[in-house]
C-alpha cells in the first residue's frame, strides 16, 4: 500500500512528539509535500551535499534529519548560500527533509535512553529535567478557536482541551514555562482572558540525561567500553581517572550544560559530547570521570534507530529505509 509522507511525519510524532522539543529547536518539516507517496527513507544524523546525492541515487524523497540546517527558521532560501543551497536542491529533486532533534533526544525511547541502554546501565531514570511547566486557562469568544490553537502550537502547548459554552469557550493547556510570558503576549493581543498557574511537577518522564547503575569496574574499564560500545578509536577523558564507576549518566550530543546536575545526581561517570576545558576542570573538582565520546559519536545510532522504528511501525516501508553512516568532520592527529 502506498505511504504518505504525511503518515510518516504523524508516526514520528507519536514517538517523539515535536511539541517537546527545545524552544530554541527547529524541529519538523523542512521542506517537501507531506501529500506525496515516500519512495524510498533515508535516515542520517546531518543534511549534507553527500546525503542529497545519496538520496537521488537511491531514489528516495523523504531524508530524516537528527540535527536542523539551522536553529530558526531562515529567508530567503536561494542556492548561493550553504544551507539555501541544499533546502533548494531538496525541493528541486522532490526530496522531503524532515528533522528530528531535541524531541528524539529526550523522549521515553529517544537517543538519551537508548544510548544508556546500549552502555549497559540498569535501572534507568529520566534525570535533568527541570523544565517547569505551565497551566493556562484561557477564555475568549468561540469565533477566536482557530487563532487561539494556531498560537498554542505554535508555541507547543501541550495537551489543549477546549470546552465551548454559549458563545465562549475555555481552553486549557501546559505550555513550558520559558514559552509562557511570550505565549501571553501573543493571546493578550487577541484580547483571550488568561489565568495561569505554576505547575510543581517537572516533566520527569523527559530525558535532558538518563543515569543508571552498571556493573562496577574501575575507570579504565569503564572508558573502554564507552569506546567499544559507541565504535570510538579514542575518546577524551578528564576529571577523577581513579573513580569506581557504579552510576553513570549518559547525554546524547551536547549535555555540558548538563554538568552540575549530573555532579548532584551522584553519578561517578558522565559520557557525553563537545566537552570542554572548563567542563573538564569542573569534573575534576567535584570527583567525577567525564569521557567526551564525541557529539557525532554518541549521536549516530539516530540513523538505525529511526531506520528500525519506521520499518516496526510501516512494514510497507521494509527495505525502502536505508541508514546512512556518515564520518565525524574532526579526528585526533596523533
Ligand atoms: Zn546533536
Amino acid at each position: 500500500m502506498p505511504v504518505k509522507i504525511d503518515t510518516v511525519i504523524k508516526m514520528m510524532n507519536q514517538y517523539f512528539n515535536e511539541s517537546t522539543a527545545e524552544s530554541w529547536d527547529n524541529t519538523g518539516l523542512v521542506c517537501g509535500d507531506i501529500n506525496a507517496e515516500v519512495t524510498n527513507v533515508i535516515t542520517c544524523v546531518d543534511i549534507t551535499k553527500d546525503v542529497l546525492t545519496t538520496a537521488q541515487t537511491q531514489g528516495a524523497n523523504l531524508i530524516i534529519a537528527h540535527h536542523p540546517l539551522a536553529m530558526k527558521p531562515f529567508l530567503p532560501i536561494t542556492p548561493y548560500t550553504a544551507k539555501g543551497s541544499l533546502i533548494w536542491q531538496a525541493v528541486k529533486h522532490d526530496i522531503a527533509l524532515y528533522c528530528a532533534h531535541t524531541n528524539v533526544d529526550i523522549a521515553e525511547k529517544g537517543l538519551c535512553y537508548q544510548g544508556a541502554r546500549k552502555l549497559g546501565l540498569t535501572n534507568i531514570v529520566s534525570y535533568g529535567t527541570d523544565r517547569t511547566y505551565k497551566k493556562l486557562i484561557l477564555t475568549y469568544p468561540g469565533t477566536l478557536e482557530e487563532e487561539v490553537h494556531d498560537l498554542l502550537e505554535e508555541f507547543g502547548a501541550l495537551s489543549p482541551v477546549t470546552v465551548a459554552y454559549g458563545d465562549k469557550n475555555r481552553t486549557e493547556a501546559t505550555i513550558a514555562e520559558e514559552r509562557c510570558n511570550n505565549l501571553a503576549n501573543r493571546l493578550h493581543r487577541l484580547a483571550v482572558d488568561i489565568n495561569i498557574y505554576t505547575l510543581d511537577n517537572a516533566r520527569s518522564d523527559l530525558f535532558s540525561f538518563a543515569l543508571g547503575d552498571i556493573t562496577p569496574s574501575d575507570a579504565e574499564t569503564f572508558v573502554e567500553r564507552v569506546k567499544d560500545i559507541f565504535d570510538l578509536k579514542t575518546v577524551h577523558i578528564g576529571g577523577n581517572l581513579n573513580k569506581q564507576i557504579r552510576k553513570v549518566a549518559f547525554c546524547s550530543g551536547a549535555g555540558k550544560s548538563f554538568l552540575p546536575q549530573v555532579i548532584r545526581s551522584g553519578a561517578d561517570a558522565y559520557v557525553t559530547g563537545d566537552i570542554g576545558h572548563h567542563d573538564f576542570q569542573t569534573a575534576y573538582e567535584a570527583g567525577i570521570l567525564l569521557v567526551d565520546a564525541t557529539h557525532y559519536g554518541t549521536e549516530k545510532p539516530f540513523s538505525t534507530m529511526i531506520k528500525q522504528l519506521l520499518i516496526d511501525e510501516i512494514p510497507e516501508l521494509n527495505e525502502r529505509v536505508f541508514s546512512l553512516c556518515q564520518n565525524d568532520y574532526f579526528s585526533t592527529y596523533k
